[in-house]
């Protein structure tokens, strides 16, 4: 069942409220860890280049062979990101466990932008720029820069200022600042 944009913004904003996650940049790692996940840091290098990012979740409590399968809940990302990235692959990686969270599963991200194609794939993206620059702070600090001629000396533009504020990569930011309308 698709999520539409409405429901994830909803969700990403009901997410930060019951963690009372009320400060700006948004700390997705402690988001993480207070979800139970476990944070790892890989060099995906020798297996694919090209991911940057991986979920796994096991909820389902199991005695095999009189072993106890506690719960499992892992994010794993590639060691060779900048703060930012980590920070927005994280966000991505919630927002696979809220909107596609089943007792087993696990996804796997790319940098590449293939998978954007899987709407799956463009939910969490929704999700993590929902969870990490909500559309009324966007608002906010947006009217700031634009209003405060000091903003407007520290940071050469609305988007590298927007990438500092929320703590995320510049291309996220852009992408954000463009989809709200709010690029000059
Ligand atoms: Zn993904």
């Amino acid at each position: 069942m698709p999520w539409t944009n409405e429901q994830i913004a909803e969700n990403a904003s009901r997410f930060l409220e019951e963690q009372n996650a009320v400060r700006f940049p948004v700390d997705t790692y402690s988001l993480a860890r207070g979800q139970g996940f476990k944070l790892e840091w890989r060099d995906f290098r020798q297996i694919d280049s090209d991911i940057i990012g991986m979920i796994l979740v096991n909820d389902s409590e199991k005695i095999i062979e009189g072993v106890n399968m506690s719960a499992n809940r892992i994010i794993a990302m590639s060691d060779a990101l900048s703060e930012a990235e980590e920070r927005y692959i994280l966000a991505h990686e919630l927002g696979h466990f809220r909107l596609h969270r089943q007792p087993l599963f696990a996804f796997s991200d790319r940098e590449s932008q293939d998978n954007l194609n899987d709407p799956k794939e463009r939910e969490a993206e929704r999700f993590a720029r929902e969870l990490m620059m909500p559309e009324r702070a966007m608002r906010t600090a947006t009217t700031l820069y634009e209003g405060d001629a000091q903003y407007k000396s520290m940071f050469t533009s609305l988007v590298e200022y927007i990438s500092a504020m929320f703590f995320v990569p510049l291309e996220k930011a852009g992408f954000r600042l463009n989809e709200l309308g709010l690029t000059a």
